[in-house]
């Protein structure tokens, strides 16, 4: 970690390999923490790839079931859980936290464990005054990594019989991937004709209950970034009006189009498809401009560039999830499993 966490994994290509289509090759994946290779830490880009060398595994059933797995858990050990109350503000008063939420609900507690990004956490949810300067400063400064555009698409088509495969197709324009990833990123203009990917989750987990019979799913996504829709960011979600969701359409019927290399003939036999925006990414899971994986995953944003310690210099306040060791179901659940070991520890000392 320390020898690559702190240096880009196109430098570490650069100096093992000459040939530039291999190392396209070798970054394509890279979708999966939505940084180029000239910005990712190469330790970020060597995990991935690990994932994908012992068989990127995919839960029967989708996420979900993870999702329902960790709740019904959680329900066992007799936690309550308080679905959609949106916290608006941490505090401390008498020597214990005082969480409230925007519908007024007041919770005290000894100790907190949060997995809302630590920008959010540090600079919006906690009084500014309970913030060391230098913890402020360095949430303040992080960069969020990318947000997407994705089509979620159930069609008629006999996808198996196609041999649509299992795995996840890239598919970039040319050789150059890093125009994408600027475009991604906010540095150029973003286009669904540079790079998109494709799966179907039906295929893949035919027992899943993805899709009725005779009928299969398909995901189409492509990079994105914020900025382009922040001219809606102000209105709620079902104001946004026809402009915003035309260019929802224009974007999605793009990338229907490109998916058809893979599925003939998917435009004309879809019988549902939903647009999701990085303004519904963010409307969703109040992730900062929509991002996808936390912060980015850069040299100077790995290991102390994060909030790893899960800790930040205020005494019963623990972070986890993607700020913290980085983005993905297996390093975000472990980061609340040792934030649990950690808040069980402080509570044997108060
Ligand atoms: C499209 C997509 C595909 C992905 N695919 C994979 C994959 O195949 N494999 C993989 O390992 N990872 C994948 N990831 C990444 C993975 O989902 C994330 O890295 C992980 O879920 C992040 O966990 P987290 O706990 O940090 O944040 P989250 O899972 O976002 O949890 C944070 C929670 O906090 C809530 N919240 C935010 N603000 C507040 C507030 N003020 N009050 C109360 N609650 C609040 C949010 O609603 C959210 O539920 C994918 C992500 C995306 C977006």
């Amino acid at each position: 970690m320390m020898r690559y966490g702190n240096i880009t994994y196109r430098t570490f290509l650069d100096q093992i390999i000459a040939d530039p289509r291999l190392k396209s090759v070798l970054s394509a994946p890279l979708f999966d923490v939505a940084v180029g290779p000239r910005q990712v830490s190469a330790a970020t880009a060597m995990s991935l790839w690990g994932y994908y060398l012992d068989g990127a595994y995919y839960p029967k059933g989708g996420s979900k079931v993870l999702r329902d797995a960790f709740v019904d858990g959680l329900r066992r050990t007799g936690a309550e859980l308080v679905p959609s109350a949106p916290v608006s503000n941490v505090t401390r008063k008498n020597n214990r936290w005082l969480v409230r939420t925007e519908g007024g609900q007041e919770y005290l507690s000894k100790v907190i464990i949060s997995n809302v990004d630590p920008v959010a956490t540090i600079c919006s949810l906690l009084d500014r005054e309970i913030v060391p300067d230098r913890i402020y400063r360095k949430a303040d400064g992080l960069q969020p990594s990318g947000s997407i555009i994705s089509v979620f698409v159930g069609t008629d088509l006999d996808l198996v019989k196609m041999g649509f495969p299992t795995g996840n197709i890239s598919q970039f324009a040319d050789w150059d991937l890093g125009s994408y990833y600027d475009g991604w990123l906010g540095k150029s203009e973003p286009s669904a004709e540079r790079a998109f990917f494709v799966n179907s989750p039906s295929v893949r987990d035919p027992e899943g209950g993805h899709a009725p019979q005779g009928h299969h799913t398909l995901q189409i996504l492509t990079g994105w970034n914020y900025e382009d829709f922040e001219r809606w960011g102000h209105l709620p979600p079902d104001e946004r009006g026809e402009e915003y969701e035309e260019y929802k359409k224009y974007i999605s019927d793009l990338l229907v189009n490109k998916a058809e290399r893979y599925a003939e003939g998917l435009s004309e036999r879809i019988t549902l498809m939903e647009c999701i925006s990085p303004l519904d990414c963010k409307d969703r899971t109040r992730s900062i401009t929509g991002a996808i994986y936390g912060p980015a995953h850069t040299p100077s944003q790995m290991g102390p560039g994060r909030f790893q310690s899960l800790t930040c210099g205020i005494d019963g306040l623990f972070l986890a999830g993607a700020g913290t060791f980085g983005c993905g179901l297996f390093y975000c659940a472990a980061s609340g499993f040792y934030a649990a070991q950690k808040a069980v520890h402080y509570l044997g000392h108060v």
